[in-house]
């Protein structure tokens, strides 16, 4: 039986018309957009049409979308070339604690590199107020990341009242909307923000595919120096297959929004309402303000998350602990040690994230399955007991 795979929020796959769209590019219209003969035209036509559509479906104007080939390179792209564009106004970042490692493993390095950052905490929900943002705003505040919509727990943060507090202040704001794009709605000058991140790989568009948005006059420095694509900001071959399937993607799913999330929360609403049945079993991230199909936890009693994922793999049915980038990691979570969960919760969240191709009965046989195997691993670290109580203490006295 071909397992349930129930980790959309780590990737998705690519949709049977995003694939059909993008099939003639690969081997019959494969041209350079940059030569001039007629393969070359053919291949420019598409990628400045797809500049267009992907520009409608958020709300830009086509000049402001450029093409690049992950959420990682668009975080990247958006933060270190707005430090360079801001250098003589000062070296003070403010970001979250919550934010993925694509913008805080950047943000460390800049920190090396002499900058300095302010990380807001957010609440238990994982939201972040404006008091807080705008008490942390300097006088050599260059530049604000903060997420539209957390990875680990789902919470949709308040970015446009955040953006609102930035420009007041003339500051840049970049958000990470790499889980939000295709999921909910996004319209970038309804945000307010500057700078916009998106991944194609989140909305069934195809891996080694990403955009970042920015808005117009804002001109940011080449982050990739070379034949001058993407108007010199991001030189290299444009991934035209790629381009084309996220444009598709991004149709696709924009058109069906409403519809996809009214599906997607009523399993989502009816996981979650079972498993909380369980007792020391705790949904995290934000009740109201969440991303649809987005179920996550923390798990009192079992020592690490990957027992429950494991178990569950070997019951047919894929989750994950958090990020997919930290699934293998037996480390606690920080966006769940920043929410204020202890070690042993925080090393413990589970995350189940739905799509449109979980039917309403693989979404009760996965409950079940979570259930059982929640109770099972319980069950066996009891009857274990004194051993791991050891383990226990000496992993706590390993970490002070
Ligand atoms: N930002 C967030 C919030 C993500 O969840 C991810 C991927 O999991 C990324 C950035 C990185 O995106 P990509 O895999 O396209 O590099």
């Amino acid at each position: 039986m071909k397992p349930i795979y129930m980790d959309h929020a780590a990737t998705t796959a690519v949709s049977e018309g995003a694939l059909q769209e993008m099939l003639p590019y690969f081997s019959e219209e494969y041209g350079n957009p940059s030569a001039v003969y007629s393969y070359g035209q053919t291949g420019k036509n598409i990628v400045e049409k797809c500049r267009e559509r992907v520009a409608k479906c958020i709300g830009a104007f086509k000049t402001e979308i450029y093409f690049t080939s992950c959420g990682t390179e668009s975080d990247n792209w958006a933060i270190r070339s707005a430090c360079r564009l801001r250098k003589d106004k000062g070296k003070h970042i403010i970001s979250s604690e919550i934010e993925h490692n694509a913008v805080r493993r950047t943000l460390e390095q800049l920190e090396e590199d002499g900058y300095e950052v302010t990380y807001l905490k957010p609440n238990k929900d994982g939201q972040i107020s404006v008091e807080q943002l705008e008490e942390a705003i300097r006088e050599d505040t260059i530049l604000i990341t903060i997420m539209l919509a957390n990875n680990v727990v789902g919470t949709v943060l308040n970015i446009k009242e955040l953006a609102a507090a930035a420009r007041k202040r003339r500051i840049l704001f970049h958000t990470d909307a790499v889980q939000a794009v295709g999921h909910i709605p996004v319209n970038v000058h309804q945000l307010g923000v500057d700078l916009l991140s998106i991944s194609g790989h989140k909305f069934n568009g195809p891996k080694g595919s990403g955009v970042l948005y920015c808005r117009i006059p804002l001109r940011l420095p080449a982050y990739l120096t070379g034949g001058g694509q993407e108007k010199e900001g991001r030189s290299g071959t444009e991934n035209v297959p790629g381009i084309v399937g996220l444009t598709h993607a991004l149709e696709e799913n924009t058109k069906n929004l409403e519809e996809n999330a009214k599906y997607l929360n009523e399993q989502a609403d009816r996981m979650t309402k079972s498993i909380l049945e369980l007792p020391g079993v705790t949904q995290t991230g934000d009740k109201d303000s969440r991303l649809p199909g987005f179920c996550s936890f923390v798990v009192d009693g079992i020592q690490h998350s990957v027992l429950l994922v494991n178990e569950m793999n070997s019951r047919g049915v894929c989750i994950s602990s958090g990020s997919a980038c930290s699934a293998s990691s037996q480390e606690a979570s920080h966006v769940l040690l920043a929410l204020g969960y202890d070690k042993q919760l925080a090393g413990c969240s589970v995350r189940v994230t739905l799509g449109m191709d979980n039917s309403p009965e693989d979404v009760d046989y996965a409950t079940q399955m979570l259930k059982v195997s929640i109770e099972k691993i319980r069950s066996e670290q009891v009857s274990r007991a004194p051993r791991l109580e050891g383990r226990v203490t000496d992993i706590a006295s390993e970490n002070k």
